[in-house]
Parts: structure tokens; sequence; C-alpha cells
């Protein structure tokens, strides 16, 4: 029999924050027993749906489809478009490749699931028990939230029990109650392929600056659920069988200051804005944090194409300082980033990029005018504190060190793990196993 795999990714772990995992119990258990691969490279852009999806396909976004944290759209629709807007891309439909869960599946293992990102709906890609993550005001009530995008199974099994008790107009902080949902499905499932994330530390990092004092409290949090979770593998009896790998998806950068591209792509002609709204538009920017897809408007033609990118080339060429690079709908490919835009661009690190249509070009973060993050992501993967990748149980090697791989590296470990192949992860396994 194969052993099991459990998955847990820790929204915005850095490679950076190895000297506070040391001092935890948890972390520091899974690192001395087993492997700690750094400076894991992110794809781009590193967001946390799109970097969750290259875990498990081992693939580029071009490929597996996910560009984006959310479907790119003009704020006439919604006027609370901004960089955490709406319009996720939640369900698994957007999956365009075979996945790890997929792969498993297909071997007749087990499969469970608890928040992974972009694992909702109904696409019939998510696992057996999958319990989804998603806004829970995304339909009218949190019950209908969840039915639509939990598997009938697991909407039974867990909503009344641990989600239906949550008081989400108190708080979001769903983390507590989906690691006792991850811990009664290790007990009551016996799941060859566990995964789930834990979301609390990419907020406090945006929330307070990617070093701040509260991310070591953050971290410590992290611990005792990962504990918990550990614990829950040893009442099961399965502890001895199991390999606990524990992921990040993206680091983040303090922002300096916002660049509001919109502003100056109305200024040129090629949108128009009343009141803060998309009255019209040839193209607009729809932010990913520190970079930005330049989405065209239906039929655009060649001539108005070629129209936007001068009008890019004029704002970096004004703002030297701010904008760092466009990338074209080719050279985007070649970067592994292809979705239903024309252009991206890449700010210069710290600058990063508003959705406003109107009001001044640069806030400076200092400024009462700025609402936004303190940190972020969503830069090119060539930048920035790079994720982490530590992995302990039988087919871990102790004391495997690596530094310098492609986060698509880790789903052919992890095939690896569990006797099986995912169609589109073409790298190599990272070398940590037995
Ligand atoms: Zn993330």
């Amino acid at each position: 029999m194969k052993n099991k795999l459990y998955i847990i990714s820790v929204d915005a772990l850095e490679s950076q924050d190895i000297e506070i995992l040391k001092t935890l119990p948890n972390f520091s258990y899974i690192m001395e027993n087993g492997a700690v691969v750094t400076g894991v490279r992110e794809v781009y852009p590193t967001l946390t749906n799109v970097n969750h999806v290259s875990i498990i396909t081992g693939a580029t976004p071009a490929v597996h489809g996910v560009f984006h944290n959310q479907h790119p759209y003009a704020p006439n629709a919604d006027s609370n478009w901004n960089v955490i807007g709406f319009n996720w891309m939640w369900e698994s439909s957007n999956i365009r490749c075979e996945t790890l869960i997929d792969a498993a599946k297909k071997a007749g293992l087990k499969t469970c699931c608890c928040t992974w990102p972009s694992m909702g709906g109904t696409g019939g890609n998510v696992a057996e028990w999958n319990v989804a993550e998603i806004w829970p005001h995304l339909f009218p009530s949190v019950r209908e939230s969840y039915a639509a995008s939990c598997t009938p199974n697991a909407m039974e099994r867990y909503y009344d029990k641990y989600v239906a008790p949550f008081d989400f107009s108190k708080s979001i902080d769903v983390d507590p109650f989906n690691v006792e949902i991850v811990c009664d499905m290790i007990e009551n499932l016996n799941p060859d392929l566990l995964l789930h994330h834990i979301i609390t530390l990419d907020a406090v990092r945006h929330k307070n600056g990617n070093n701040s004092e509260k991310v070591r409290l953050a971290l410590a949090r992290a611990d005792g659920f990962i504990g918990k979770i550990i614990e829950a593998s040893k009442r099961a009896g399965t502890f001895e069988e199991t390999n606990f790998a524990i992921v990040g998806d993206h680091g983040q950068i303090c922002v300096k200051e916002q660049f509001n591209i919109n502003v100056e792509l109305n200024k040129r002609g090629i949108l128009g804005q009343k009141d803060g709204l998309i009255t019209d538009y040839t193209a607009y920017s729809f932010s990913c944090g520190f970079s930005g897809l330049i989405i065209m408007k239906d039929g655009a033609t060649e001539e108005d194409k070629n129209r936007v990118y001068r009008a890019l080339v004029d704002i970096a060429n004004e703002y030297p300082d701010k904008i760092e690079r466009i990338f074209t709908q080719e050279e985007a490919a070649e970067e592994g980033l292809a979705g239903p835009f024309a252009f991206v661009v890449e700010t210069v690190e710290g600058v990063s990029l508003g959705n406003a249509l109107s009001g001044e070009t640069v806030i400076s973060v200092n400024s009462p005018d700025y609402h936004y993050y303190k940190s972020n992501h969503g830069y090119h993967p060539s930048k920035g504190p790079k994720t982490l990748f530590i992995a302990c149980g039988p087919n871990i090697r102790q004391g495997a060190r690596v530094n310098g791989v492609s986060i698509m590296q880790e789903c052919p470990t992890f095939a690896e793990i569990l006797g099986v192949t995912v169609k589109e992860a073409k790298l190599p396994p990272i070398d940590i196993l037995k």
C-alpha cells in the first residue's frame, strides 16, 4: 500500500520565516525529521489561486487556466471593484488540466480537501470529500454559498457541525473551524490524499506589513493548527504512514506607493470615466497587486491594440520609477502567463498598481488617501522573498536540504509519493524523496 500524503498550505509562507519556524514545535519537528526546500520560485503573477493551482497541476497558468484570483471585470458592473473585489475564480471548472486530485482519484485513492483555492463548485474535478474555499456571502445565505461549493457528502457531514455555528457577521477568521473539519476528515474518512489551506498569515502580512511582529504570532498559530493535524493522524493510527508537506504560495513585499495606471489611461483617451466608474473603454488595467492585466474591449482591432501599447509605453516613459516593464501577450506567454488580456504591466518594486479610474495617479502609502494593504504580492517571481516547502514522513529523506526550485516541481514530487502521474507536471520532482 502507498503511503498517505497531507498537503497543508500556509498562505504567504516565506523562506525567510525559517528562523521563526525553528522556534515552533511542529514546524521544527517537520524540518528536523524531514526536508527543507528554500527559494521556491512561484509562477507569475504571484497570486494565491494561481500558485495553488500550479502546486497541484505542476503547470503554468498558461496551461492550467487560473491566471488571476479573479475574473477581470470593468468597474461599471460593480462599484466595489478593487484588488480584493468579487468574481473570484473559486470554481474548479476554471482549471483546464489534470490535477493531483484527479490522478489520485483515478488510482482509486481516497481524497479529501478542505479550502484549497479554486476547488469549489460542481466541476467534477474535486476531491471525493470537498469543503471548498468560498466567500460566505457569494450567495444570499452562508448555507447556500457552501452548498454551491462543497460536495453534497461534505456539506451534509460538516456544515451544521462546524460552519453553521460560526458568525460571519463578526469575523471571517475561518482557519480555526476549518482545521477541526480537517481533523474530522483524518479521523473518520482515512484519506490517502488530503489538501488544506491556512489563510491567516497572508492577511496578517497584508494588514501589518511583511515583517511585522504580528507575523510571528500568525506563524505560531499556524504551527498550532499543524500540531492538531498531526495529533489527529496519531489518534487515527495513521501517523507512521503519513507524509506531511507544508507549502507556501508566495511571499510579500511592502508597499511604498500606489500607482493608478487607469487614471493615466483615462488621460490618454484609452478609457472614459464618470464619478469613478467606467463609461467606455478601449482597454483598462485589472490589478494583480504589483502587476496588472490590460483587458481590451470586445472586438478590439489590431489598431486598438497598437494604440493601447503606445499609451502604455508612453506611461512607462513618463513614470520610469513606477513602471518597470510592459509584457506583450507573446512575452507574457514566455513567462507561462496567458489569458484574456493583451498586455501585462509590471511595476517597480514596492509600487502597487491601483484600479482607481479617477483621482491622483500616485498615492503614497503614508497618505490619508491610501486605504489598501501595507504589504502585497502579485509581482513577477524574480522579485520578493521566495516561498518555502518543508516535508517529513516515510517517503521523505531526513536531512534533505534543497535551495532554488520551481513551485511547479512540488506536484511531480507529490505524484511520486502517491505512485501516480499528473499529465502536465513535466518538471522533475524535487530531490527530497527516499
Ligand atoms: Zn496567497
